[in-house]
């Protein structure tokens, strides 16, 4: 039989049995090289004539594990994305499913008196250790090659049972917690106690920055305080050290609020009717959902799921990131209740494990999650919701680089299931599709409950950025007057406010004045951030850290600027002009907990802050009623990063941010801080003109031709060879045009090459990095050269790797 073992091989392998083969899906531990490896039946396979095969060691399951469904959109994944099989299955499963350390042997009988020697062995070792025990420790200590021939007959004889287990956890885990004792709101008062203690300063202000608490190891680790620091804080009265009861699933925590009984507006009722009446189709064409931010998408989502369910179908659910999304997740919660397993990624292994048995034996019907969550085991699948279908983070970066939105269409399809994608953004893909009449295009044009989108304004930075002598008083020359009188308008209604800057640390480089050198992460051809609060110099790519220097590392010269606005410094800012102001921070460096988030947003949500300030985290679905004023620090933020997609996700994340205000009766403005206010995707945000960007867009990509007019593959060659990578590049590309012109004779497309070059990223985690692109309208035509690259072309000797990238997000 036919078995896909996960290894970076693009093929699979065959076995023979002595029983009747198992069924596809089902696992199997077979011998490969001089290992044992869990793997999974994939077809019958043809024993017939070929010697030398190798028998199956043992049949792990009793039946298929893996739904067909499921097996058959891994071999579409593995296919389009080229990826052996086995590593997509592999991505697609639960983590314990295809670990071999999890097999325990328990004793079950007495040894029969004709056993063999080596069976023997085996059961005095299990004998003389305490209860059950790990199959690949035993075979560890015995050293006497596999075990599974004895494990069988053994087993056969009811002299021992083997189960796999899934890992087991501590019943409560804890982590040691600094939290604020004492609020300091008086500016004296802090300067008093603190004085001239900068470090206990420090830590204190990045514990009120990450919501009144962090973790120890976090403030003594990555923060680069020392005990002592946290030992002074305490003295003072100001924090304490606590040991908490580590959060598993906040989701299961919270009571499900019951859940509010809206009256469906007539936009969202049409799309509903839509949306239901496809349930009877046989294979219903998807949906794109383009309904402007705070129009109700969530409320026509749950009436869909209602109405599956009501005629016994499940549901599958995709949201961009769930810790950014609690809101959204605890309005289908209080609609579902158990009815719905939450996938998320605080999950222990085994706990995800658990939700997946339950989902594929139907005890619950509902999957919500991120990306993987694609390949819950549903059966009778009715519906799945792609929320956020913009969102870059459906794509997979690693092997296989699946794209989740895209293969959701494809489950659907293929399960007879409606699909519907929403966003007030749509992708250009998405809506290039609408518009050939692949996807049925549904629009909810207007806010619920007669709000209006909230009114958008333009500060031009250009003309604010004026010499020393108009500096405005406040506010430094980061916030404008406009933002800040506006901010002030706030505060005093006591309304909230939240501040986008789309980069994190305090500086985002380091420049020597006298010689212009800049500080480079050794590994990455990127320049260092500065962070204040640690004191360091952070690659962003990498996670390298170096202690901030004082001096050029080239010329020795101490006069160094800190040049390039990030939200450490965005935050010391506001603090200084809003003194009185609650002001939290949401970033990677606040949210190092894995509920970080939530605690942030639940006192954004109970009213504890005045001012949210954050990265593109804060611009995801967020439903404040009192947000009534929105302002971009500074739009250009990877407006010029050298990728396509660069215009289009800077108009996505300033038109998802704008949508955070005004979604309550109070209104609200939007005020967006660029030097380049003429630019379309600023303007385009600035009049919700999601169309007029779209059209724009579509017209930039037509030359040179960029998706969605073509399809891409993208192949980033890394080597730390620097020569290796270019030559590789070279000869890869050369071997990619010669598939490309016998595809084209054999009367295909003729796919196009572009590059080598560099990638804009030169050099990433130590290796250096070339690329060049492939492109053709038809997928199939490009689908023949990637699988001619992964396949059949072979790399140099030496340490390089291809990876290929179909339908890449960024081309960095
Ligand atoms: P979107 O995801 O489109 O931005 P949401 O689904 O978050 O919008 O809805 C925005 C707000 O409007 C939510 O607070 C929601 O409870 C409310 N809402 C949605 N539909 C209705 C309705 N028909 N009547 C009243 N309020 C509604
Ligand atoms: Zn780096
Ligand atoms: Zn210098």
């Amino acid at each position: 039989m036919e078995v896909a073992l996960p290894l970076p091989i693009y093929r699979t392998f065959t076995y023979t049995t002595s029983a009747p083969a198992p069924a596809p899906g089902t696992r199997v531990l077979v011998p490969f090289r001089r290992d044992e490896r869990i793997g999974w039946v994939v077809g019958a396979g043809e024993e017939g004539d070929i010697r030398g095969l190798k028998p199956v060691i043992d049949v792990l399951d009793d039946g298929p594990t893996v739904p067909s469904h499921i097996l058959g959109l891994c071999r579409w994944m593995a296919e389009y994305y080229v990826a052996p099989l086995g590593i997509a299955m592999r991505a697609a499963l639960p983590a314990v499913l295809s670990d071999v350390s999890r097999d325990y042997l328990a004793l079950g009988g007495s040894l029969p008196a004709d056993a063999r020697p080596r069976e023997r062995r085996l059961f005095d070792a299990l004998e003389s250790g305490r209860g059950p025990q790990r199959v690949a420790t035993l075979r560890r200590t015995l050293g006497m090659g596999s075990i599974w021939p004895e494990i069988r007959s053994l087993r056969d004889r009811g002299v021992l049972t083997h189960t796999t287990v899934p890992p087991s956890e501590p019943a409560v885990k804890t982590r040691r917690v600094v939290r604020i004792a004492r609020v300091l709101e008086d500016l004296q008062e802090r300067e008093a106690l603190f004085g001239r203690a900068r470090r206990q300063r420090e830590a204190f202000e990045l514990l009120e920055a990450s919501g009144g608490d962090v973790e120890l190891a976090h403030l003594t680790g990555e923060g680069g305080f020392s005990r002592a620091v946290v030992s002074g804080l305490e003295a003072k009265g100001l924090a304490t050290v606590v040991d908490e009861e580590v959060m598993r699933d906040p989701f299961a925590d919270i009571p499900a609020a019951a859940p509010p009984d809206l009256t469906p507006t007539p936009a969202q009722r049409a799309a509903l009717a839509a949306v239901v009446a496809a349930l009877d189709e046989d294979h219903p064409a998807p949906f794109l959902l383009h309904g402007v931010t705070g129009s109700g998408k969530t409320l026509v989502y749950i009436e869909l799921l209602r109405a599956a369910l009501a005629r016994g179908r499940t549901a599958l659910v995709l949201v961009p990131e769930i810790a950014l999304t609690p809101q959204t997740v605890s309005r289908f919660r209080a609609h579902f209740g158990d009815r719905i397993a939450v996938l998320h990624s605080g999950l222990s292994s085994g706990e995800r494990y658990d939700a997946w048995r339950q989902l594929r034996s139907g005890v619950r019907q509902v999957a919500v999650g991120a990306r993987s969550a694609l390949f819950a085991p549903l059966d009778g699948l009715g519906v799945v919701v792609v929320d956020e279908e913009h969102d870059g983070s459906y794509k997979q970066s690693e092997a296989p680089r699946y794209h989740a939105r895209d293969l959701a269409v494809m489950r659907a399809h293929a399960q007879g299931a409606v699909c519907v994608l929403g966003s007030a953004t749509p992708s250009l893909e998405s809506w290039h599709n609408a518009s050939i009449g692949k996807f049925r295009l549904l629009r909810l044009p207007d806010r619920v409950g007669g709000a209006r989108l909230p009114d958008v304004r333009v500060i031009d930075l250009r003309t604010t950025r004026g010499g020393e002598a108009d500096r405005p008083a406040r506010g430094g020359s980061v916030l404008s007057e406009s933002l800040v009188s506006a901010v002030d308008a706030r505060l005093r209604r006591r309304e909230q406010v939240i501040l986008l800057l789309n980069r994190r640390g305090y500086s985002a480089f380091v420049q020597c004045r006298e010689c212009g050198e800049v500080e480079r992460c050794e590994n990455c051809s990127v320049s260092l951030t500065y962070h204040r609060v640690t004191q360091r110099l952070v690659c962003h790519h990498c996670r390298y850290e170096e202690e901030a220097p004082t001096r050029c590392g080239r010329c020795g010269s101490r006069d160094l600027s800190f040049r390039g606005l990030g939200t450490e410094q965005v935050e010391r800012i506001t603090t200084e002009t809003f003194p009185g102001a609650r002001i939290a921070r949401m970033d990677v460096d606040t949210t190092s907990g894995k509920w970080a988030h939530q605690r942030i947003l639940s006192r954004v949500e109970r009213g504890e802050v005045d001012i949210l300030l954050g990265t593109q985290m804060i611009a995801k679905g967020l439903d404040f009623p009192r947000v009534t004023l929105v302002g971009v620090v500074n739009a250009d933020v990877g407006i010029h990063l050298p990728d396509f997609r660069a215009s289009e996700r800077t108009f996505q994340l300033l038109s998802q941010v704008a949508g955070r205000a005004g979604r309550g009766v109070l209104g609200g403005d939007v005020l967006i801080q660029t030097a380049l206010p003429e630019h379309y995707a600023v303007r385009a945000a600035v009049s919700h003109d999601f169309e007029g960007f779209a059209e724009r867009e579509l017209d930039e990509r037509k030359k040179p031709r960029y998706p969605p007019h073509v399809r891409l593959l993208n192949v980033v060659v890394s080597s730390p060879d620097q020569r290796l990578a270019a030559e590789t590049a070279e000869a890869a590309i050369a071997f990619a045009r010669r598939r490309a012109v016998r595809g084209a004779k054999a009367g295909g497309e003729m796919v196009e090459s572009v590059g080598p070059a560099p990638a804009p990223i030169e050099r990433l985690h130590g290796r250096w990095r070339w690329h060049f692109f492939m492109r053709a309208r038809s997928p199939a035509a490009l689908g023949v050269v990637a699988r001619g690259l992964a396949e059949d072309y072979s790399p140099p000797a030496g340490d390089v790797r291809l990876a290929l990238d179909r339908d890449p997000v960024a081309l960095l």
